[in-house]
């Protein structure tokens, strides 16, 4: 068994893939460790176990679009290339996406995945409920499940108060095997996606949040090795019956007459349409298309989260090692991520900036420039994505996710006997 980088490797004990919840909560009774996992897109070893490992493809990926049109409760392991279709048939929409579609819903809320935005928080912050089995196999709802639940969350059997809904949701799948998740929508709208080339760095980095304000959503990419940023990709949110079209210049960078693909040198066709053209939000807000392998695909990640205020002086000291980085960058990507009150969010408490780093495939290579970025981060007290690599140790990571104490304990009281850890769990809890 591999995740999608090929970076971890394991062999689980079995492959459990239920085809009801009722055997799912089966499973999860009997089996003495086990670990979920979605589409494998991480590349910690969040998932890895010796253990059983119980993927929740075969159950039925049911959508269910409340009435109202205020709500969607879809299954666990639905991608968001899915879900999001589903909700543009009907007309309805998610505030933001990740760069990819191909995710599933309970892995990319369970790592506090995110896209970018000034207003947007990550996609974990689009939950109001979720269903999940817990280690004894009892099934319980957390906040508010399913089509026409109250949004207070509270009073049914087996029912969690909103504090929990606030620790439940980016769990690293210590909590249980989620089943479903309720994510709150509106209504559809459309995206135009504008790419300036070379801004310069100074102008970037001295007038970030103006660059990030710019619009709904802006990633900022360079490689490190020039003093230009190579690509900013600004995706503006059209309002109804707005004539918009993209300014030729954005802070010193022009805007692109051609397609572009973040990583220089591969094919856009594999990207969300540019050039302005508009389209509904789930054709523009991912950089990827889902029918496609999305970034580079022979690849390892990290990104770190810090403080939006650090965030200049943060980009000023990684550009300052540019050279020693540069040869192991393929891209790096800067965005927004809005506050959030989620324990284990990477955003936890504080608007964030994210500085991504997309590395050749050389583990060695890698180890050692992660190294590099953590020490420049560390004054910064840059918080790790949970799904990327990274070595920022225990008591560090306590540190800066100020919530990770809370967060073991409870854990620790929902799973006493730990029989949903594993190797990374069991280095980063502390209970
Ligand atoms: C090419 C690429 C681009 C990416 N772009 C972004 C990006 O734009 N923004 C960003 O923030 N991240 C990004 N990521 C990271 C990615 O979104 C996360 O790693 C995410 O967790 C992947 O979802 P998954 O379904 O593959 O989860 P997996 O890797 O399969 O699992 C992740 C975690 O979720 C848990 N889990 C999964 N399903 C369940 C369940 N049903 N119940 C309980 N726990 C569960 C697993 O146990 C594990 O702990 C990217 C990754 C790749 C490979």
């Amino acid at each position: 068994m591999r995740n999608w980088a090929g970076n971890v490797t394991f062999e689980p004990a079995r492959l459990l893939e239920p085809e009801s919840v009722a055997e799912l909560q089966a499973a999860v009774a009997r089996s003495g460790r086990l670990r979920a996992i979605g589409t494998g897109h991480s590349f910690s070893a969040l998932a890895a176990t010796s253990g059983d490992l119980v993927s929740l493809a075969r159950l039925p990926r049911t959508v269910e679009v409340d009435p109202s049109g205020t709500r969607v409760t879809v299954a666990a392991a639905t991608t968001y290339a899915a879900l999001s279709t589903r909700l543009e048939g009907e007309g309805r929409a998610l505030a933001n996406l990740g760069s990819l579609p191909h995710v599933s819903v309970a892995g990319a809320c369970a790592t506090g995945t995110h896209g970018s935005g000034d207003r947007l928080g990550g996609l974990a912050t689009a939950v109001l409920g979720l269903e999940l089995v817990r280690a004894d196999g009892e099934l319980v709802r957390v906040g508010a499940v399913g089509p026409g639940a109250p949004t207070g969350g509270t009073g049914g059997p087996g029912d969690h108060d909103e504090l929990e809904l606030a620790a439940s949701v980016v769990s690293l799948g210590a909590l249980g095997i989620v089943t479903s998740v309720t994510l709150a929508v509106e209504p559809s709208f459309a995206v135009r996606q504008a790419v300036y080339e070379r801004v310069p760095l100074e102008s970037a980095l001295g007038r970030l949040d103006e660059l990030l304000a710019s619009e709904y959503s802006v990633s900022i990419f360079t490689t490190w090795k020039e003093e230009v940023v190579d690509q900013v990709w600004c995706k503006h949110r059209v309002r109804p019956g707005e004539a918009w079209s993209p300014e030729p210049t954005l802070l010193g960078g022009r805007l692109a007459t051609r397609p572009h693909h973040p990583v220089p040198g591969m094919d856009p066709a594999t990207c969300t349409d540019q050039l302005a053209e508009p389209g509904p939000w789930n054709e523009r807000l991912p950089h990827f298309r889902v029918e496609h392998t999305p970034s580079s695909g022979d690849e390892l990640q990290s990104e770190y989260l810090v403080d939006r205020s650090d965030a200049p002086d943060a980009l000023a000291a990684v550009a300052g090692s540019a050279g020693a980085l540069a040869p192991v960058v393929q891209i790096s990507e800067i965005r927004s991520v809005a506050a959030d009150g989620l324990w284990l969010s990477p955003a936890y408490g504080r608007d964030s900036v994210a500085i991504h780093f997309t590395w050749v495939p050389d583990v060695r290579a890698v180890a050692r420039a992660v190294a590099l970025v953590e020490d420049l981060l560390a004054p910064f007290r840059a918080r790790p994505h949970w799904g990327k690599v990274f070595a920022v140790p225990a008591p560090v990571l306590s540190d800066r996710y100020e919530r990770l104490a809370d967060f073991s304990r409870l854990a620790d009281r929902i799973d006493p006997g730990h029989k949903l850890r594993n190797d990374f769990l069991d280095s980063v809890l502390t209970v």
